[in-house]
C-alpha cells in the first residue's frame, strides 16, 4: 500500500492501459516492457499495465510486466464481473505489489444506453465486484466511470457502498473530458463532505483532455483533497488524451509554494520517459509541448536570449536538468539579437572587432529571413564572407 500522508500525492500512470487504447498507439510486448521500465525508472507509485480480459496479448503483457517490475505497484483493469477480476488475479500473480482496478459506469447516460441497468443494480454490481476483488487483493481501486456526469448524490451512494465493500482507492474519472476546474473541485469537496469513510481511502481523479483542461481539472481536484492523480506520459490516451504526467508532476513541484505537496517521481527521468513513450506509441511529441517538448527550454527572441544568458530564471520557471533535458537552447534565428551572435561566434573561436561583428550581424539577419534556424556551419560561412570582404576592402585601399 502507498503512503497516504496528507502531503503526498500518489502518481498512478496509465500509459500502458488508457494511453495504449488511443487509436494508433497500440504497442507490442517489447514496446510495453520498455515503457514499463521507463516508468519504473521514473518511480511512479502505480503503473496500470493493461486490461487482461481485453485480449490474450493484453493478458500476456500484464503478466510479463508483473514478473519484471520492482518498486511500483502493478495494477490491471477489470469490469465489475468475476471473469474479468479472475483474469486480473492470474495476470498479476507474479507481481511484487499488485492492485486490482474494478470499474463500473454510474452516469445516467451510461446506465441507460450502455449498461441497461437501474441505479440500484449499478450499486449492487459495483459492490459485488469490489467485494469479489477483495477476496484476492488487499489493494482494490474502484472507478465510477463517467463520474463527472453522474448525479452527485447517486455518486456519493455508490462510493460509500464500495468503501464499505472494501475498496482502498476511490477514483472519480472525468471519462469524457466534460468537467471544468472549479466545478470538478466542487464535486471532490462534495464527496469528502458527504461520504462516510472517505477519509480512510485514497481519493483519486482521472481526467481527459477533450476541452484541454485535464491537467487543470486534476490540479483543482488535488487542491480539493484528491491524493492520487491518474495520468499518462506525454498525455496520450483516448481521444484528446489524459492528464499529462510530466505536466501535473512539474506543476506540483514547481509550485510547491502553492500546493505544499510532493510526489515520489524522479523528475530527472521525465524526458527519457517521454522519448521512450513517443517511440513505442508512435505519437510524436509536439515541439511546444509543456515540459518535454523540444521548445520547452529553447529561446529565439533576442530579448529573451539576453535575459537567459545572464540568468535563466528571467524566462524559465524550471531547470532543464530537473526534467532530464540536456540544457537551455538558444536558437539562432531571425528574432535573435547581437548578444547571441557574439556569444556563438566566441564559442566557435572567432574574435571579431565591433565593426566586423556588426557586419556579421547584418548578414546573419539576412540569412535568417530565408532560413528558420542557423547552425554553426551557417555562422562560419557568414564570418568567412565578412572577413574576406574586409580583406578585399583593405587591399583595395590605395
Ligand atoms: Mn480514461
Amino acid at each position: 500500500m502507498q503512503e497516504t500522508s496528507s502531503d503526498r500525492v500518489i502518481v498512478f500512470d496509465t500509459t500502458l492501459r488508457d494511453g495504449e487504447q488511443a487509436p494508433g498507439a497500440s504497442m507490442d510486448l517489447d514496446q510495453k516492457l520498455n515503457v514499463a521500465r521507463a516508468l519504473q525508472a521514473l518511480a511512479v507509485d502505480v503503473m496500470e499495465a493493461g486490461f487482461p480480459a481485453a485480449s490474450p496479448g493484453d493478458f500476456e503483457a500484464v503478466f510479463a510486466i508483473a514478473r519484471e517490475i520492482e518498486g511500483p505497484t502493478v495494477c490491471a483493469l477489470a469490469r465489475a464481473n468475476r471473469q474479468d477480476i479472475d483474469a486480473v488475479t492470474e495476470a498479476l500473480r507474479p507481481a511484487q505489489r499488485r492492485r486490482c482496478h474494478v470499474f463500473l459506469a454510474t452516469s445516467p447516460i451510461h446506465r441507460e444506453f450502455k449498461l441497461g441497468l437501474s441505479p440500484s443494480e449499478v450499486v449492487r454490481r459495483a459492490v459485488d465486484g469490489v467485494r469479489y476483488a477483495r477476496g484476492s487483493f488487499e489493494d482494490v481501486e474502484y472507478s465510477a466511470e463517467d463520474a463527472a456526469r453522474t448525479e452527485p448524490d447517486f455518486l456519493c451512494e455508490v462510493v460509500e457502498r464500495c468503501i464499505d465493500a472494501g475498496a482502498t482507492t476511490i477514483n472519480i474519472p472525468d471519462t469524457v473530458g466534460y468537467a471544468l476546474p472549479s466545478q470538478f473541485a466542487g464535486l471532490i469537496a462534495h464527496l469528502r463532505r458527504r461520504v462516510r469513510g472517505i477519509d480512510h481511502v485514497v481519493l483519486s481523479v482521472h481526467c481527459h483532455n477533450d476541452l484541454g483542461v485535464a491537467v487543470a481539472n486534476t490540479l483543482a481536484a488535488v487542491e480539493a483533497g484528491a491524493r492520487q492523480v491518474e495520468c499518462t506520459v506525454n498525455g496520450i490516451g483516448e481521444r484528446a488524451g489524459n492528464c499529462s504526467l510530466e505536466e501535473v508532476v512539474m506543476a506540483l513541484r514547481t509550485r510547491t509554494d502553492h500546493f505544499h505537496l510532493r510526489t515520489g517521481v524522479r523528475t530527472q527521468q521525465l524526458c527519457n520517459a517521454s522519448g521512450v513513450v513517443a517511440s513505442a506509441s508512435g505519437f510524436v511529441v509536439a515541439r511546444n509541448k509543456a515540459v518535454v517538448g523540444r521548445n520547452a527550454f529553447a529561446h529565439e527572441a533576442g530579448i529573451h536570449q539576453h535575459g537567459v544568458m545572464s540568468n535563466a530564471l528571467t524566462y524559465e520557471i524550471m531547470r532543464p536538468e530537473d526534467v532530464g533535458c540536456e540544457s537551455t537552447q538558444l536558437i539562432l534565428g531571425k528574432h535573435s539579437g547581437r548578444h547571441l551572435v557574439r556569444h556563438r561566434l566566441e564559442k566557435l573561436g572567432y574574435r571579431l572587432d565591433d565593426a566586423q561583428l556588426e557586419r556579421a550581424f547584418v548578414e546573419v539577419k539576412k540569412l535568417a529571413d530565408r532560413k528558420k534556424e542557423l547552425l554553426d556551419g551557417d555562422l562560419q560561412s557568414v564570418v568567412a564572407r565578412v572577413l574576406r570582404a574586409a580583406g578585399d576592402a583593405s587591399e583595395a585601399r590605395p
